[in-house]
């Protein structure tokens, strides 16, 4: 409505005034001071030191942690959180996702569904899937994920940046956009005619060159982080490809994250100097202590033995059946055999789960965090399993001084177990509490009794 000059408003002069009263105070007041949060439990599980503290107080600003020890004073006012007996540690962080991605056994194995995916997912559905993948990860206490790649075309920027901006709940998202492959990416034989299909999942490199143009496009479209399929079959990016990318990369502080199994693909990887070698389910000696000498990181991607039988489709026959459960069980001991070879020779772990399969009714979190399982059977303590899932896989992100441990000045991404998983590291199967920037996600800690 607009009036004629003139007019009698007096309308207009309270809202002057109340406009002039709300500057006036915003004057006087300044910005409103950040919230203050304090949780308490019985433990904390410092993660750098390796030790536990008994009689937590974490004191939380805003999304960042003000302070943490033993017994701190509460600030008045301070809204408390007691999880009683529970322990409190750092958000996990996956550090091999694929959260546009849901694979469905019934429709056979990865050939078959990556072409149903791409050829009738947008990526916007994608990253819609992704925001439920995304949520049940978060809900399981992974707070921040590496996404690698396999979500179409910058389907993963989309829903980072959708969960950034508060529209959809999920975890922080380090992101790769399109990894950068051989031709054909990871996909099984196409007709000529499908091959366009291999462009919204990958891009394909053959020259240094295309090496070299592939980052600067992914950077261009938004992507944080490199993801490299280093081989698939007799497919093996050369090595003066690989150093490419991660100069290019490097040169401007980004992160090479490769797929590579087998001594040669392995080799050519940490050669280039990659950050981290993904998988390496086959990996020669020489090249785990070239990985320690370099600190690249392992992330393996390996899981509990009974999982893999649920790989199988209930039509094989029962000899197809006991051949295929003979070979899991030869791969599922050179995995362990392989994890227990890198820890030998110094080589940094990272945790990461390449989960992509609705396994069941396990939602995509529950099965994820399935892997400590896989590494506890390697013979890795729980220290060792529970700092591979926090600030070991935080400085392979580059978020080292984000996240990662509970500390001063670090992002309030926080998580708590009933009992103590530095006793019993299978307690991160059954996280009961979830905050994440100082956001309760989720609280199903009994009430606390009086300590
Ligand atoms: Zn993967």
């Amino acid at each position: 409505m607009i009036s004629s000059p003139g007019s009698s408003r007096p309308w207009t002069t309270a809202v002057a005034c109340l406009f002039l009263a709300t500057c006036l105070l915003a004057q006087t007041a300044g910005p409103a001071p950040a919230p203050v949060v304090v949780v308490r439990a019985a433990k904390l599980l410092d993660v750098k030191a390796g030790k536990t503290i008994s009689n937590p107080v974490v004191i939380i600003e805003g999304d960042h942690i003000k302070d943490v020890g033993p017994g701190l004073a509460i600030p008045a006012g301070a809204k408390v959180i007691d999880l009683g007996g529970a322990t409190l540690l750092p958000g996990l962080i996956d550090a091999h996702t694929h959260l546009l991605q849901n694979y469905d056994f019934a429709l056979g194995g990865d050939d078959n569904n990556m072409v149903l995916t791409v050829a009738q997912m947008s990526p916007a559905e994608r990253a819609l899937l992704g925001a439920k993948m995304g949520r049940e990860d978060l809900e399981a206490g992974i707070t921040t994920v590496r996404d690698v790649g396999n979500s179409g075309i910058n389907g993963d920027v989309a829903l980072r940046r959708a969960i950034n901006k508060g529209w959809v709940s999920g975890p922080r998202i380090v992101a790769c956009t399109r990894a950068l492959s051989g031709v054909g990416g990871q996909f099984g034989h196409l007709q000529h005619e499908a091959e366009a299909l291999v462009k919204q999942e990958y891009v394909e490199i053959t020259t240094v060159e295309e090496a070299r143009r592939a980052v600067q496009q992914a950077f261009y479209d938004g992507a944080d982080c490199i993801k490299v399929i280093v081989n698939t079959g007799p497919r093996v990016v050369s090595l003066d490809e690989m150093k490419a990318i991660v100069e290019e990369a490097h040169r401007v502080h980004r992160k090479v994250a490769a797929h590579a199994i087998g001594d040669d693909a392995t080799r050519v990887a940490a050669e280039a100097g990659v950050d981290s070698i993904e998988h390496a389910y086959v990996v020669p000696d020489g090249v785990l202590k070239m990985m320690a000498a370099k600190k690249i990181f392992l992330v393996p991607t390996d899981y509990p033995e009974e999982m893999y039988s649920s790989f199988l489709p209930e039509s094989v026959s029962p000899e197809e059946r006991k051949q295929a459960q003979s070979e899991m069980k030869q791969f599922v001991q050179g995995s362990r055999d392989r994890l227990k070879r890198a820890v030998a020779a110094g080589v940094p772990i990272a945790a990461g789960s390449d989960e992509y399969y609705q396994m069941g009714k396990r939602t995509r979190g529950e099965s994820s965090v399935l892997i400590y399982e896989a590494y506890r059977e390697s013979g890795l303590t729980p220290w060792q399993i529970i700092q591979a899932a926090t600030i070991n896989a935080a400085e392979l992100l580059g978020w080292q001084d984000r996240i990662g441990t509970i500390e001063p000045g670090k992002l309030a991404d926080i998580i708590a177990t009933s009992a103590d998983p530095s006793a019993d590291v299978l307690e991160l199967e059954r996280v009961k509490f979830v905050m994440k920037g100082g956001e309760v996600i989720r609280n199903d800690v009994s009430a606390p009794h009086a300590r």
